[in-house]
């Protein structure tokens, strides 16, 4: 077998069988294949597409291709989430804490920006000292411990997926069903989930921009994930205007801070206690928390008395990071420019194109052009309007946060057009679209 005869059978459109999958999954585990050829099969996949059959062994192969971690003994039943990337999409950093707080351990394992997309790891790293990677040993004493950890993958889990993932990043080959299904599933079943909360984004901001394709990868994913042995809920969720407020690092540190303390912006915190809502769900395996409102009313109960909040506190000292910039978010990285966008006419807002503010964050220096490039953490942009909301000529529409007076230019060139207007109202975005449910088979 070799590389050059699987990139030209996909290249035609032919469907590659258990072996070639296989072999190729290893082979780039292994560091076997240059990736000039492994970025040409992941075009070749991008174009021609997959079929179910593939897609199943290419996720079991990815899952397969390292260790495949149990922290029965850890956490006990362990319950995981995973968004399929959005903008601002910071949910992770409240609903962990969320749920460690109602008393169920969690360990999570987190990726990097991905496109457009932010990542979980480079949010946290705007906290001075915050250490992601931790090795299997701390990350499973942590999480008995305190009941909570959130860092990088390991190497050694779905290596292929770790290597895959970055290269994806950086030629286009991110939007496909079968690679983000591969991606999301093989890292989840590969880190000890036994039950897994997907979050699934649909629209301008997420990889999957019509609800046709985001409820074909959410089904794909829960029975695969299902016919694996995994209790499976997956949501599909709006992401064609940011989730909350802040898209930029240190900036969606804040914003989890105030969510946490019980503020926030009402979309997104009312987007965290569905995701928590949901992980309790499984957590509680039909005895607990299975009344929606009952346990509605309890997470809500959990922010406001602070309890959320001293757990995402006590992550991050035990983690390495400077409690002090969690205390006082003014300490977290600020940028030197501040310039607001204003609105020029009066009338309803239309449209917050999730994908142009992203861009304008990208251009401001939020995202890697790069493989493993630093990104800056201080940066990005504040959304100040939801679409549906009424607004008055001269009132603020976005803040754009700079630390180069020339990536400002090419910031506020992406965020002028972001933000459309009607002079009729517009009815408010709805949130969630569908929920999938399946237990393991
Ligand atoms: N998240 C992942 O982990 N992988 C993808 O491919 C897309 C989103």
């Amino acid at each position: 077998m070799n590389m050059l005869d699987i990139i030209a059978k996909k290249r035609d459109g032919g469907a590659l069988n258990g072996d070639e999958i296989a072999w190729f999954v290893d082979a780039v585990a292994k560091d076997r294949v240059p990736d000039y050829q492994t970025a040409a099969l992941l075009m070749a996949i991008v174009i021609r597409g997959m079929t179910h059959d593939e897609t199943v062994g290419l996720t079991l192969a990815m899952a397969h291709s390292g260790q495949i971690l149990d922290l029965t003994d850890d956490i006990g039943y362990a319950v995981d989430k995973h968004s399929s990337g959005g903008v601002g999409d910071k949910t992770t950093l409240v609903v962990l804490p969320l749920v460690a707080a109602c008393g169920v351990k969690v360990a999570k394992m987190s990726g990097r920006g991905l496109g457009l997309t932010g990542g979980t790891l480079d949010k946290l790293e705007a906290i001075r000292g915050f250490n992601v990677n931790l090795s299997e040993s701390e990350f499973r004493r942590i999480a008995r411990e305190t009941g909570l950890v959130l860092a990088g993958q390991s190497g050694d889990l779905a290596p292929a997926d770790g290597k895959l993932y970055a290269l994806r990043d950086v030629t286009g080959t991110v939007q496909s069903i079968p690679l983000i299904v591969s991606s999301i599933m093989s890292k989840k079943i590969a880190a000890g989930a036994k039950g897994i909360v997907l979050d699934v984004k649909m629209g301008s901001g997420a990889f999957m921009k019509t609800l046709e394709d985001a409820q074909t990868l959410a089904r794909t994913m829960v029975e695969i994930g299902a016919m694996a042995g995994r209790d499976m809920i997956a949501t599909v969720s709006d992401m064609n205007q940011p989730l909350g407020a802040m898209v930029g690092h240190a900036l969606e540190i804040r914003e989890t801070i105030e969510t946490l303390l019980g503020g926030g912006p009402a979309d997104f915190r009312d987007h965290c206690m569905s995701i928590a809502a949901h992980m309790l769900w499984l957590a509680g395996q039909g005895k607990k928390w299975t009344d929606e409102a009952a346990t509605l009313a309890e997470l809500k109960a959990v922010l406001q008395s602070g309890a959320a909040f001293r757990k995402f506190r006590e992550m991050v000292r035990v983690q390495g990071g400077d409690v002090n910039m969690v205390d006082y978010p003014a300490k977290l990285p600020t940028a030197s420019i501040v310039e607001v966008i204003r609105a020029t006419q009066t009338g309803y807002v239309a449209g917050v194109s999730a994908e142009g503010i992203a861009r304008a964050a990208f251009a401001l220096g939020a995202g890697r052009v790069k493989k493993g490039e630093p990104i800056d953490f201080a940066v990005g942009v504040e959304v100040h309007v939801k679409v549906g909301e009424s607004v008055q000529v001269g009132q603020s529409l976005l803040t754009l946060y700079a630390n180069d007076a020339e990536k400002l230019v090419a910031g506020m060139a992406e965020a002028g057009q972001s933000v459309t207007f009607s002079s009729i109202p517009v009815p408010k975005l709805p949130h969630t679209y569908e929920t999938l449910k399946a237990r393991a088979k």
